[in-house]
């Protein structure tokens, strides 16, 4: 059976399925649940964010991901 760690919560996904159980975000491997969390947090950032840029979005996203992950969740 083929399983993936969450880099976040550590948490192995059996059998995963990108897009569906798990995702990819700035090469890392996250869960459904994280990825909701993750989710939170990026919709809180976007708000009121004028003008909006890809490199800024994407930056965004790899420092929430490196603070989940120090924080593991
Ligand atoms: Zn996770």
């Amino acid at each position: 059976m083929q399983t993936t760690t969450c880099d976040i919560c550590k948490k192995k996904i059996e059998d995963p399925v990108t897009g569906r159980t798990f995702f990819y975000f700035a090469e890392h491997s996250i869960c459904e649940p994280c990825k909701d969390n993750l989710d939170d947090q990026l919709r809180t950032a976007l708000r009121g964010k004028d003008p909006f840029t890809y490199e800024w979005f994407d930056k965004v996203v790899g420092d929430n991901i490196s603070k989940s992950i120090s924080k593991g969740k």
